[in-house]
């Protein structure tokens, strides 16, 4: 028989989230909960969406008396198979939101939450902690990441109300709401995990090649506005960083490859800004970018010149930005006197 205030999880919730809503159902603190149940294990000083121990989930399985594949789903150690390459200890799995934690704080806004779906279930989801999803797909609302009255991170587990902010008390679904449209990337990357879930098939090669097509834009200054400094990746980043980078991808992604191409030609980008091995589709439109040049490793000036003749006749991407190149290089280094 299931022990009190062991309901069944909402679809799709956290965790963490499930964890804090028995603890408020029986009267107690996440904590409280936690050294009962689950005594000598440290839960909320560790990620625990992200890496729960095993014995932990055994445990919420057996009180719950639902099957372990369906806690060991509450986590998000199953997308990590779309980063095949990531150690599981790794600090940062690619697309999953980071949520700092140190001892029980949490000083990283990697929990977002939709206002909407908060009032109605009451519950954090699992969607919730990926960067590229920035919008609620069911009420097109801009996602938030903290409470709009004193601005700290969402942390459930020292929350005594779902809605309430732990800090201040405040309720984290007041205030105005404005519309967010699922934006090209979040869809693209929402299909992986559809795809993940039902064919198994490579949606793996989409997941982390639009990872590296942001970092090599992202991860670099914008030569056009000087003043943009080096940015985070996406994963440290808050809602408000993660929407401008995915509204920058979304921008890529548009028109494949020409955009890529256009913004790589504006920004000077050549095919050393892009991490290997790409996956193939990603690899086809960058090997059309100029080659660059590593250092010590430039072709003669007759070659190069070649090169840029041939880039400049036919029109290929970046081709304004390898003559530029060239032409700055022949003018004679002047050194200090
Ligand atoms: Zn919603
Ligand atoms: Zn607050």
């Amino acid at each position: 028989m299931r022990t009190a205030g062991w309901d069944r999880p909402v679809a799709d919730e956290l965790l963490s989230s499930y964890l804090v809503r028995v603890a408020i159902a029986q009267g107690t603190s996440a904590h409280r909960l936690c050294a009962r149940y689950a005594p000598g294990i440290s839960v909320w000083t560790r990620d625990i969406d992200r890496c729960a121990p095993e014995r932990l989930i055994r445990v919420v399985a057996d009180q719950a008396q639902v099957s372990v594949d369906r806690i060991e789903g509450m986590c998000l150690s199953g997308w990590r198979e779309l980063a095949p390459r990531t150690h599981p200890m790794a600090a940062i799995t690619p697309w999953i939101s980071a949520v700092g934690t140190y001892h029980r704080l949490r000083r990283r806004y990697g929990l977002h939450y939709c206002p909407a779906c908060l009032e109605q279930d009451g519950a954090f989801l699992r969607g919730w902690r990926l960067s590229f999803v920035t919008a609620c797909p069911m009420h097109e609302l801009q996602l938030r990441d903290r409470c709009g009255s004193c601005g700290e991170p969402v942390a459930p587990h020292r929350q005594g109300v779902m809605t309430r902010c732990w800090h201040c008390q405040g309720d984290l679904c007041a205030g105005s709401r404005p519309l967010e449209k699922v934006g090209l990337g979040q869809r693209w990357l929402s299909s992986c995990l559809s795809q993940q879930l039902s064919s198994r098939s490579a949606p793996s090669e989409i997941w982390l090649g639009l990872k590296q097509l942001l970092e090599a834009f992202a991860g670099r200054p914008s030569r056009r506005f000087a003043d943009a400094g080096p940015r985070i990746r996406i994963e440290l980043g808050d809602v408000q960083t993660q929407r401008a980078d995915m509204r920058l991808l979304d921008g890529l992604i548009a028109q494949w490859p020409r955009n890529l191409w256009r913004a790589a030609d504006r920004q000077g980008l050549n095919q050393l800004a892009f991490s290997s091995p790409l996956p193939p589709w990603l690899d086809a439109a960058v090997r059309k970018l100029p080659a660059g040049h590593p250092r010590g490793k430039r072709a003669t000036p007759s070659a190069r010149l070649k090169a840029v003749r041939r880039a400049e006749a036919t029109l290929s991407p970046g081709w304004r930005t390898e003559r530029a190149e060239f032409l700055l290089d022949q003018v004679p280094q002047r050194h200090g006197h």
